[in-house]
């Protein structure tokens, strides 16, 4: 069954905040290919490399690898994409979930400046380069972001980070008081302000990995489909991968699975922490209307720990929101609270229900920091994005299969930071729920009132997004 016939079948029934077209399903889906065109025909029991998780990670390794003359078989446990790299909202920043500060608080200036370069590399030098390269039309917007602050003390925050990453990094940031941030986003009065970022930028995430999955195909790439890897085995100066097709000798493997590494990829498993996101869009709106509240399309998150995030999608005619991360529930009922928090800063679409809600995966290393680099076996790794891995995933999948080919190219600063498990980890991220409703009543009690001076707020950096 294709994914448009997926969704089709999932719509059902309205109420006074659902739409009676509501789907189960990412928005980006119905721009999404047929599932046929999504596994390549046959199976060969060797390649060069093989790469497990076709998401744009393995896909941008696969690409480059594939450039370079390598014979490349990608697996993926579902069908190609349909791990988080269609399920994201498409925002592209420049962040990770330590801020500038409190990396150059850790480990000196320098090395934060280092670490936060690479992202304009990942976003604005080399994912541009590749869609460029490889004729990727997939809305790539350099909208510019948004970040909005609820309290003076969370403004504060935030403006002083932008400040540090202005200084140190050349980066072009405008400070918007209040009324200036009217001109950007027609909110309600729960933001104080903001920081704009005209450099970022945003995606349509279905069509960026048709764009790639078809770029490779192209180059000879194997990609199969509903091949769950469930064992590597070093054997001779060669890995065996098990999957259910067969197993496959490579001289090269690469391992791309992120939020949805399963039991028998254990020892990564045991390095990353999976979260589940989730997001919206809205029935359709007349654009002029939307346009009126949105005058300048940008992408919008707010400071909060837990990150609300709004944009337009590449037509301008819905609303994505995503945000409230990480505690299961019926995906209605996280539709119906989703809508609330973005009616909350838009209150002008009380009239607008859900039209399209989905939930994914992303995985954090117990660092938090995102993970390049080869296992003591030699199995390579790429991994560990948390909401960022659009830009990261695309860049360190390039830079993990430089490394492979054993380019310059590969270099980066991220190789040096290790890859650990701990003793109380075991893969089972029990206290996650624990820990977000913390966050979210810290959120509420810090920054909730424009017109109230709370304690210090600092800015949970890059929080999700
Ligand atoms: C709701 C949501 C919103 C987000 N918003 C943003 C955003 O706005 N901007 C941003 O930059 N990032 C965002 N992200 C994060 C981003 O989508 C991910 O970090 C990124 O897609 C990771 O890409 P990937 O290729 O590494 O992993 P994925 O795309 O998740 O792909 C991993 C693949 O590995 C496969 N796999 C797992 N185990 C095996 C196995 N044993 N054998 C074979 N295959 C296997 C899975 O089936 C999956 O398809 C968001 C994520 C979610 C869930």
């Amino acid at each position: 069954m294709s994914a448009q016939e997926t969704l089709r079948n999932a719509r059902s029934g309205g109420s006074e905040d659902i739409a009676p077209d509501f789907v189960e399903g990412a928005y980006w889906w119905d721009a999404m290919g047929q599932e046929d065109g999504k596994s390549s025909p046959g199976f060969r029991a060797s390649a060069d490399a093989a790469i497990v998780g076709a998401g744009v990670t393995g896909l941008n390794a696969a690409i480059e690898l594939a450039r370079s003359g390598r014979s490349v078989a990608v697996f993926d446990a579902g069908v190609a994409g349909f791990g988080a790299s269609s399920r994201n909202t498409g925002f592209l920043g420049r962040f990770l979930k330590k801020s500038f500060a409190e990396l150059a608080k850790a480990y000196g200036v320098e090395k934060a400046t280092a670490y936060y370069a690479e992202l304009f590399q990942a976003l604005n030098v080399s994912m541009v380069e590749v869609i460029q390269r490889e004729g990727i039309n997939c809305d790539f917007n350099l909208s510019g972001r948004v970040v909005l602050a609820r309290s003076p003390s969370q403004l504060r925050g935030v403006v002083d980070e932008f400040k540090l990453r202005q200084k140190h990094l050349g980066e072009d940031v405008h400070i918007l008081d209040r009324s200036e941030l009217q001109r950007e986003i027609r909110c309600s009065n729960v933001f104080c302000g903001g920081v704009l970022i005209p450099d970022m930028a945003t995606i349509h995430p279905g069509k960026y990995h048709a764009g790639l999955l078809a770029a490779a195909t192209k180059l000879g790439v194997l990609v199969y489909s509903n091949a769950r890897v469930s064992g590597i085995t070093k054997s001779a100066d060669k890995f065996d991968v098990e999957t259910p097709l067969g197993t496959l000798r490579a001289t090269d493997v690469i391992v791309a699975t992120n939020g949805y590494t399963g039991k028998e990829m254990n020892w990564f498993a045991r390095r990353l922490v999976p979260f589940q996101g989730f997001a919206i869009a809205t029935e359709e709106v007349d654009r002029q209307r939307l346009a009126g509240l949105l005058p300048t399309n940008r992408s919008y998150t707010d400071a909060d720990f837990d990150t609300m995030a709004i944009r337009l999608t590449p037509d301008g005619k819905r609303v994505i929101t995503s945000g409230r991360t990480g505690k299961a529930m019926p995906i209605r009922a996280k539709a119906s609270l989703l809508r609330k928090d973005l009616l909350s800063v838009l209150p002008d679409l009380a009239d607008v229900r859900v039209s399209y809600a989905w939930s994914g995966f992303c995985a954090a290393p117990l660092d938090t920091m995102p993970k390049i680099g080869q296992r003591s076996d030699g199995v390579w790794y790429a991994t560990g994005f948390t909401f960022m891995g659009m830009p990261q995933g695309s860049y360190f999948g390039r830079k993990v299969a430089f490394q492979v080919l054993g380019k310059p190219e590969g270099e980066t600063n991220y190789s040096k930071v290790p890859f650990k498990s701990s003793p109380f980890y075991s893969g089972n991220p029990w206290f996650l729920r624990p820990l977000m409703a913390a966050m979210r009543v810290k959120d509420r009690f810090e920054n909730r009132r424009c017109d109230v001076e709370p304690p210090n707020a600092t800015f949970p950096y890059g929080a999700f997004l």
